[in-house]
């Protein structure tokens, strides 16, 4: 094990196919996975307005302590500052909540006297629980942007506020193709009162930062595979310098069009999970590389895209009439960036932006050598011994969870995002902060859905019509109970996946007690599964039903079921849970330590290869981006 703190674990991932590739190639990968360092200190910014700050803090009382290191203050510190680390700011990365330190004020006091930041601001920010207390506030009937403390508004902009400011500009935009408004700015308010918007681009708020990674890209540009790609360069850079959400989706559409290179990469303001709004993106950056042989299997999903929106359990007029190419991939990552970084996803299907998704398709990823490092870090760690009902589905688990794990995510990714279509003049925003939940939960039944038909069977995809059985279990056992590790007691559910699974699992166990039930064995409770038939039944009743909500930008809909099912936890159960986990000892969240790429060069000084090194600790690492990649 690396390195295990807290609740977290850092894991390597061995970047499987960079010695396979050309000189020319591995510059590329050099220069676009510097490009995805370049812009970390946005996101900081971005999660909190005084995040750089304290990271500079932190980190100068980190390099500069001489005192004995059995100090538990010190210890504690350390600690604090690595959650820091690993979660871009002093928020939680999944929970939002902001953490508590373990190390005495006094103590603190003490090391900034040998700094130069003593400010009461920082103070008050660690060690004052009342003061932004959490990042991304999504409780129903609060006023969501004057209770999350994330840096996409200006300090006293009302959630009303903004919603009127956004519901306005959005009347001006003439276009059954409008731009994704709000993605690249921080509203801010004038001296009139009045709102605009600060934008993120070279000359704009965060130039500084942009800057270095548009001449970066130029870099890359010289390494390019082809022209498409030189393309997709040029114009990422000309959004950068200009800041036109116009342009971006010029470039998403070149991007989304280019699909022959072996290295590809985003970089950029992409998800909007951070925004208590769900508009305004998280910068982050990753390079990968395509593994060419598992990418086949995903191949095979894409190529019948066609067949299975067609045979989707959903109404006719919410599905995508002509199905318009996902291209699927498999990928290595070859570099981790901003919100991606250390805490990655394993799968991504990008662009965004709903009109482009259904014109020109998307481009999905599976992340395998990040699912490869979860994976082997997962065996042996007791979880299926203390929460799988018996050993038939424990079996069941072992010989088919691994293929069947990925091929829910492949499925998720590059079917469930992609199908179906909103209604002609429905909003693609009309499910506002119930929107993520709602996306994703429509992605995971898609392929909770498909993976029992035995039109995988026939694709080769699972090995014969059992292997479902252990992705249903593994899902709702995951979604009624052991997710729940990740919360703190007293705590509700949040973050937008989990309130998906949370939501599925509970809509299912509530209306198919024929189907699964929990139960109670020796004291504790299991899933226990009586009908896997009908749970696939279950599954598309609510695909069609969380199809219609989207479709329809039914809200109230959307609230009432994910408010009744995705949110509230029975705090008797979530303390057993939690117990149990407790004993095994295990880190519920984990994260990646990069790989560091090297130039050689001869004697002449011309380059004649990168390597790729493995060895870096986690601080080491840290404080090395801090320093080198720092720009803002
Ligand atoms: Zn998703």
């Amino acid at each position: 094990m690396i390195e295990r703190f807290a609740d977290l674990q850092l894991l390597r991932y061995e970047v499987t196919g960079f010695e396979g590739l050309t000189l020319r190639q591995k510059l590329l990968v050099y220069y676009l996975a510097e490009a995805a360092l370049l812009g970390r200190d946005i996101l900081w910014d971005q999660n909190c307005q005084y995040g750089l700050e304290i990271r500079k803090t932190l980190e100068d009382i980190y390099t500069s302590y001489d005192g004995p290191k059995d100090n538990p203050d010190w210890q504690a510190f350390v600690v604090y500052l690595k959650r820091v680390w690993f979660s871009n700011g002093i928020h939680h990365h999944y929970s939002c909540q902001k953490f508590q330190p373990e190390f005495s004020k006094e103590w603190f006091c003490e090391r900034l006297r040998t700094t130069d930041n003593g400010q009461q601001t920082i103070l008050d920010l660690i060690f004052n629980p009342n003061v932004m207390p959490k990042r991304v506030n999504q409780a129903d009937g609060e006023d969501l942007l004057l209770t999350s403390s994330c840096n996409y508004y200006a300090e006293g902009i009302s959630q009303a506020e903004a919603e009127a400011f956004y519901a306005d500009m959005k009347s001006k935009v003439d276009s059954d193709r409008p731009p994704m408004l709000g993605l690249n700015s921080r509203l801010e308010r004038k001296e009139d009162g009045s709102l605009y918007e600060n934008v993120w681009k070279s000359g704009g708020l965060y130039g500084k930062a942009i800057d270095r990674i548009c001449e970066i890209l130029g870099k890359a540009r010289r390494y390019a595979e082809n022209d498409k790609q030189k393309a997709v360069i040029d114009k990422l850079v000309e959004f950068y310098r200009t800041g036109n959400l116009k342009t971006f989706d010029e470039y998403a559409i070149l991007w989304v069009n280019e699909t022959e290179s072996e290295v590809d990469f985003t970089n950029g303001f992409t998800e909007v999970y951070g925004d208590p709004l769900g508009l305004k993106a998280s910068w982050e950056g990753y390079v990968n590389i395509i593994d060419h042989k598992a990418t086949l299997r995903a191949k095979a999903l894409s190529d019948n895209a066609g067949w299975f929106e067609e045979h989707s359990p959903v109404d006719e007029r919410f599905k995508k009439k002509a199905c318009k190419g996902v291209s699927a991939k498999v990928i290595s990552a070859a570099m981790l960036g901003g919100d991606l970084y250390p805490s990655s996803a394993i799968g991504i299907n990008l662009p965004n932006s709903d009109w482009i998704r259904a014109e020109y398709g998307s481009k999905s990823v599976t992340i395998a050598n990040l699912t490869r490092a979860y994976n082997l870090a997962a065996k042996g760690s007791g979880m299926r011994e203390e929460f799988v009902i018996d050993d038939e589905t424990r079996a069941l688990l072992d010989k088919y969870g691994d293929v069947c794990d990925d091929l829910h995510t492949d499925l998720h990714e590059c079917l469930g995002h992609g199908s179906g279509q909103l209604l002609p003049g429905v909003d693609a925003d009309a499910l506002r902060a119930y929107g993520s939940t709602i996306e994703e939960a429509r992605a995971d039944l898609f392929g909770l859905y498909y993976i029992a038909d035995l039109k995988l069977v026939e694709l080769g995809l699972t090995p014969n019509e059992e292997a479902y059985k252990s992705q249903y279990y593994s899902y709702l056992m995951n979604g009624l109970l052991t997710q729940m590790v990740r919360i703190e007691e007293g705590h509700q559910i949040e973050e937008a996946h989990m309130r998906n699974r949370a939501l599925i699992s509970r809509w299912t166990l509530k209306n198919y007690p024929e189907a699964v039930q929990i139960v109670e064995v020796n004291g504790k409770h299991f899933v226990k599964v009586f009908d896997y038939n009908l749970l696939r039944k279950a599954f598309g009743e609510l695909l069609a039903e969380v199809q219609r909500i989207k479709s329809e930008g039914d809200y109230e809909a959307a609230r009432q079921l994910v408010e009744e099912y995705g949110i509230k936890i029975d705090a008797e159960l979530h303390h057993e849970i939690r117990e149990r986990y407790k004993k095994l000892d295990l880190a519920p969240y984990k994260g990646f330590i990069n790989p560091r790429y090297e130039l050689v060069r001869d004697g002449e000084g011309n380059i004649t290869d990168v390597l790729v090194k493995y060895g870096e600790a986690y601080d080491e690492q840290m404080l090395r981006y801090s320093h080198e990649y720092k720009t803002l």
